[in-house]
């Protein structure tokens, strides 16, 4: 399982984290607010995002951090805003990096077909 081997808080501004396969990643508090799973930010039932990004002030500030349990960390922002639960998991996810952005695209399927297959395709 992915976990922090070190998290450190930036000032106000940013959340640094060290995952234990040593991969470094840095969220603004701005962006993790984006990312809120919390029933008030995420639709509970559709999984829809409630919250509008473009809505969540640019320099938002983390007040506070704590870790929950052994698998997440909460939040208190700036907003007052301090529901949201970030598992370990999805916030490897949510890490802005190049290295990790361009993981997360979508991957092109690699199609494996003969001539035959081919030939059935209903149009
Ligand atoms: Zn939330
Ligand atoms: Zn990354």
């Amino acid at each position: 399982m992915i976990a922090p081997k070190e998290i450190r808080k930036q000032g106000g501004k940013s959340l640094k984290i060290t995952w234990s396969d040593n991969h470094p990643s840095e969220y603004t508090f701005r962006l993790l607010r984006q990312n809120c799973q919390c029933a008030m930010c995420v639709d509970e039932r559709s999984g829809a995002q409630i919250l509008k990004k473009e809505e969540v002030p640019v320099a938002l500030d983390g007040l506070q951090v704590n870790i929950v349990g052994n698998y997440a960390l909460g939040i208190t922002f700036g907003d007052g805003h301090s529901t949201g639960i970030f598992v370990y998991k999805h916030l490897r996810k949510i890490c802005p990096c190049e290295q990790c952005k361009a993981e997360s695209k979508p991957a092109e399927a690699k199609i494996y077909l003969d001539k035959e297959d081919l030939k059935t395709r209903v149009d």
